[in-house]
Parts: structure tokens; sequence; C-alpha cells
């Protein structure tokens, strides 16, 4: 693994597996194509990305910080056997506690249950250097065992990092570090609303509680303490503070320098009004390669939804992926009038929308490992309201995501034969991609209601049918001519990548998201079952009909089942009449007419099939959760330290990348008041 991988197959997307976890790694492509100045600008927001590592951790708990130095400090100095039972057991342990950034699981918020005895861990510990364990004032080994062990290995102490169960204190039984010792559910809610109710400005109400910790002070009464330079975590604010300062003096128009100016604003007196000014400006910084995420952001760790957690990220344009939208977008006439739907149905003028795909360049905080693959930003309803939201999709992440997961068996188990198979490998990517932007630039854009039909006369079917047309859309145009000519595809071919998958998604593979015994309920999903089930049947009706194979058709090898495509031209004709007939429904707001499609091809599961996808999706046995290590940007300076160039590497291990981020991102004390 070096700095630049030969080819993009050469890239290691797929990183190693423990417990239910796979790291994966993704590649920031067209990082070197910057100029110097967006180098060092994307570099700056990646430390500030990193800097608020450790807030993170102690807002996940309020023993994480001192039990990862603890664990660590095993980990790095341990002189016994590595090879015991024990000892691996503590690897994989403290592996899933840096996925988590805390001793909770990330997605479900329970407890990890070490695999390793106290016994193992306490003669452990008291076999390293006490200099380097986070002990307390004047406290000794024995008592820092005592203190954290039950923390650690006692199932009741601590069991919910985020408790929402209905009938309970969430405040009280939730291990989340939001909230002072002792302060209750209600407690806090009186707090907020007498908050709220004082506010003057209802038009425009802060978000209430987001940046602080609720705790008791001296006097009993419950006071916030503020996350800001100068308060809880300002050492860690003050050196987010000192990258953004940096960052600012490279930023690439006054536009983004203001943003950053009211950001460190904020950081530095706390105050939720500059947080809202900082979002505005945010939202309406456009111009430029290089954006970012900063901050304490959502509240999905707060069982009461208020307090935020800190993440960070840095990014730019996917120029790739930009001129793709744009050749589209450009295009959006010719697409709207050769399309297979009735002209009455056809918008006169149409224009495309160019999607917004960003590379991700750096995660950090409760974006890392675990991270999303779109940022839709800010969260205030007022500013989302009056000032409008970043919406963008992380072209990268989702690309990584989609690489590592050829290796790992799953099309080879569903995927009929070795000539699909390798149709997929070669088509599979591009065309998703350019399935995704026909769906998204043009698909929902295209076509138009009959006056006076109201919009929302589809009902609970209207987007289930609206992802529909969307789709199909994409998959007729997929198998144009017109696309090779714009350069978008690479040859006629290839789309048949994308039918085959499409297919093999609709009817078998995507009902691995659902229990058994339920139904289908998501809009996506159901809009897939529809279109691969409509179709199966009328190819089935034609063969019938007319003799010969159906165009496409599940048949049974080895008492499995598969999707079999004998005609793809006619597969594509298919796609065709469903698109008319569902523009149809929508512009004629066709109510029975919806609910007859969805009804009939995109509720139900045949169990039978449904128990057979299952099954053999159970004996991939493939890891429930995935995260990304991070790139490490090399920086090159002269003899006068002027930075003369950054290079991207990828060659970090997951434990070096922890270790180190312990090391130099080590912002706060291990016990935060
Ligand atoms: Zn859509």
């Amino acid at each position: 693994m070096s700095a630049a991988p030969a080819t993009a197959d050469d890239f290691p997307y797929a990183g190693e597996r423990f417990a239910d976890l796979q790291m994966l790694r993704y590649q920031v492509h067209g990082f070197d194509q910057l100029t110097l100045q967006q180098k060092k600008y994307v570099y700056y927001l990646s430390e500030a990305a990193l800097t608020g590592r450790d807030i993170l951790w102690d807002q996940n708990g309020r023993y994480n910080l001192r039990i990862r130095c603890m664990l660590e400090t095993v980990y790095t100095d341990y002189s016994g056997e590595r090879t015991t039972d024990d000892f691996k057991a503590f690897e994989v342990y403290l592996k899933r506690v840096w996925f988590s950034n805390g001793i909770h699981h990330h997605y479900g918020c329970d407890k990890f249950v070490p695999g390793f005895s106290e016994d193992f861990l306490a003669a452990a510990v008291r076999g390293v250097d006490a200099a380097k364990l986070p002990l307390a004032d004047g406290q000794t080994v024995d008592q820092l065992i005592y203190e954290l062990f039950p923390v650690i290995f006692d199932p009741a102490v601590m069991p919910k990092r985020t408790n929402q169960a209905d009938g309970q204190d969430l405040v009280l039984t939730s291990a989340a570090n939001y909230y002072g010792a002792g302060v209750t559910q209600a407690e806090a809610e009186e707090f907020y609303l007498a908050q709220k109710e004082a506010d003057t400005d209802l038009a425009h109400p802060v978000m209430f509680g987001m940046n602080s910790r609720l705790v008791r002070g001296t006097d009993g009464q419950l006071t916030e303490n503020v996350w800001r330079s100068g308060g809880l975590y300002g050492a860690a604010i003050d050196r987010i503070i000192y990258w953004l300062e940096l960052a600012k003096g490279v930023a690439e128009t006054e536009q983004q320098k203001a943003v950053i100016a009211k950001l460190i604003e904020y950081y530095r007196t706390g105050d939720l009004r500059t947080f809202d000014q900082y979002t505005i400006l945010w939202v309406q910084a456009t111009e430029g390669m290089v954006d970012f995420v900063n901050g304490f952001t959502e509240s999905y760790g707060d069982p009461l939804g208020m307090k935020a957690s800190w993440e960070g990220m840095a990014n730019f344009k996917d120029l790739e992926a930009t001129r793709r939208t744009e050749t589209l977008s450009q295009n959006a006439q010719w697409f709207e009038d050769h399309s297979p739907v009735d002209p009455r149905f056809k918008k006169p003028e149409c224009k495309g929308i160019t999607a917004k795909v960003i590379v991700a360049a750096m995660l950090g905080g409760d974006l890392y490992p675990s991270t999303a693959i779109g940022i839709n930003l800010p969260n205030s309803n007022w500013v989302r309201a009056e000032h409008g939201s970043k919406s963008v999709t992380i072209g990268n992440l989702t690309d990584a995501y989609n690489k590592a997961a050829h290796g790992n068996g799953f099309q080879k188990e569903f995927v009929i034969d070795a000539p699909t198979l390798a149709l997929i490998n070669q088509y599979g990517d591009v065309c998703d991609d350019l399935h995704t932007d026909l769906h998204e630039c043009l698909g929902h854009g295209s076509g138009r209601l009959l006056s006076g039909v109201d919009a929302d006369s589809l009902k609970a079917y209207g987007s289930a049918i609206e992802e529909a047309r969307a789709d199909l859309f994409g998959l007729y145009y997929l198998a144009d001519p017109k696309l090779v000519e714009l350069g978008l595809t690479p040859n006629l071919d290839a789309y048949k990548a994308q039918y085959y998958t499409y297919m093999m998604n609709g009817l078998m593979t995507q009902l691995v998201r659902i229990e058994p015994g339920a139904e289908i309920e998501e809009a996506h999903m159901r809009n897939r079952a529809l279109i691969a089930r409509w179709t199966l049947a009328q190819a089935a009706a034609m063969a019938a009909q007319q003799g010969g194979k159906p165009a496409v058709e599940l048949v049974q090898r080895d008492n499995k089942t598969y999707v079999q495509v004998n005609d793809y031209p006619m597969l594509r004709t298919l796609f065709g009449r469903l698109l008319a007939e569902i523009q149809r429904v929508k512009s004629e707001g066709d109510f029975e007419g919806a609910r007859r499609l969805i009804e009939n091809y995109a509720v139900q599961i045949e169990p039978q099939l449904h128990n057979e996808v299952l099954a053999r999706y159970k004996a991939l046995d493939l890891a429930p959760y995935k995260g990304f290590i991070n790139p490490v940007y090399v920086v090159e300076r002269d003899a006068a330290g002027e930075i003369t160039d950054i290079r991207v590497t990828y060659d970090e291990t997951y434990a070096d990348q922890m270790l180190r981020y312990s090391r130099e991102y080590a912002t706060l004390p291990y016990i935060n008041e």
C-alpha cells in the first residue's frame, strides 16, 4: 500500500474485520489536482476536524477518556503473551471501544461485554508503568481499578449510552455525559421549557441546550456548563480555533472567510444566536471548491434530543461527478423529448439539476469511523425554511462501500453465472452512479401533471410511485446510445450490468433488510419491488402468449433461485412501458391506478423466497456495520518551514491511527467537570 495505487482496483478499500465491524478506506480522488492553497485549506480543516475527538469521547460517557488511556497503555506496554485468548479478546474489545468512541455500541448503545476476565485486565494494569495510567489526584493503581472496573465489567453500571425506553427516567438511565450527576429528566425538561417560554423571538428560536452540559450548581440550582473557549471543553475548542484561524488565512473566497470567522466567534462565546448566524452564512457559501462541517451538530446521543455531539469533516467538490451531472443537465430537454411517455405528460421546457457530490477528505468526531454518506444541514427548522440547506452526497464514501463489497462474496452468491458477474464487475459501479445521476438530475424533474390535478392525489402511494418514475427514467436511458455519444457510458453493453443487479435487488436481495413475516413498507424498496416484479410478470405473460423464453425470469439452480435475463433490449422496452404507465398515473392523479400497482406488486413478500434469501445472506457472514480509516496528509516544507506540497497517503493501520490520534489530539483532561 503506497501513496498512489497503480489503478483504482489496487486500492485497499476493505480493511480488517472484527466483532460486527468491517473497516474500510476511502480514496480522496482529486486531491492531487487541487492548488497548493486549496490543499492547505483542506489540510487545516482536516486538522480542525480531528481536534475535537476527545470532546466526543467525553460526551459519550464520563469515564471514556480514562478507560481509553488505561486500555491503550495496556495495549502498547503489556509485556505478557499476546496470543492468549484473554489478550486477543482484549484487543477486540479495545478496537470496538475505539470504533464507538466509548464503551457503548455506536449503533445499539448497549455497553460492550468484555470477552476477557477482570483478573487478566487487573494483572495487566498492575504490570504497566503507573505513570502512564490515568490516575486521579493521589489515586493508587488499585483505587483506579476499583473505580473503573465496574464501569467496564458490571452489567448494571451504565448499561446504555442513550436510553430511549418509554417510562424510565431517560436522563438518569443514560450513560451519555450530557447531564450532571443526579439531574432528572423532569428537571431537565422543566429547565428548557422555561428557557423556551422566556424566548421573545418566537419565529427564530435558537436550539436551546444544544451546546452545554446541564448540571446542578453548588446552590442546588440547575445551570449550564457551556462548551466554549474558557468553558467546558475549552482546551479542545481553543485548539480547534487555532486550526480554523489557519484555514481562514487560506480560504478561497471572502464568503468562506466570513463563515469561519463567525464559527470562531461562536466557539469563543458559545452564543446560540451567533451559531444560527454562522449556519446561515455556511448555507450561503457555495462558491469555491472546499467546504467543511465542524461543531456540535447532531443530537441523537441525547435521550432528550437537544444536546449535540461534536463532529468534523473536510471535503471538496467532486469535479468528475459534477461534470457528469452537468452533462445530463445540459441535455435535459433532449431526454424529455425522447422519453417513451405520452406527449401530453411531457414538459415543454425542461431544466435538469446538477447534483452536488463531494469528496470527503477527513472524518472526525461523530463522523468517524462510522459515518454518513450524505450531508443535509443545518438542523434548525427556521434556518432551513428561510435560508435553505446544503444537501450533498459524499461520492467517495459510497464508492468505497461499493468497491469493498466486490470481494465479499455477496454477488458471487446471488448472481447467476460467471459472465454476468464479470459484466457487473466491469460496469456495475459506473452504471450505478449514472443511474443515480439520471434519477436525481432528470428523473424527478421530468414530466408534468395535467392542469387541475392535485399534486397529492396519490396520497400514501405518492412517494413510491414518484421514486419508481425517477428510477424508470434512469433505467430506460441507461441503455440509450445517447449516453455513449455523451461519453457517459463506455459502450452499448455496459447498461446490462445495472439491469441485472436492479432486477436481482428488486426481486431478491433487497429482502435481506426485511424481517421474516413482514411486508415491504419503505418507499424506495416498494419502488424497486414494483419495477422488478411488474417487469417479471409482463415478461412471463408475453412468453405465454408468443412462445419462446421470457425476457427475464427466476430460475432454479442447485436448489437456489437466480434471476436470468434472456433479452436485455426487451427488458428496456418493458421499463419504457412501465415508465409511460407510471407517468400517466402521476400526471392524471390516478389514485386507483397507483393503488393497484403498489398493492399488486410492491408490498407482499413470497415467504419461501424470502427465507431462502435470508439464509443465503446469513451464510455469507458479512459485517453489519462499517467504518472508515482516515487517510494521512503528509506535509512537505522547504528550509524556511513554508509548506511546498501536501500528499495524501493511505497506509496507516487502524490501531496505529487510533493510537496516534490519542497522542496527537489529546486535548482534554481525563476528568471534565
Ligand atoms: Zn428519488
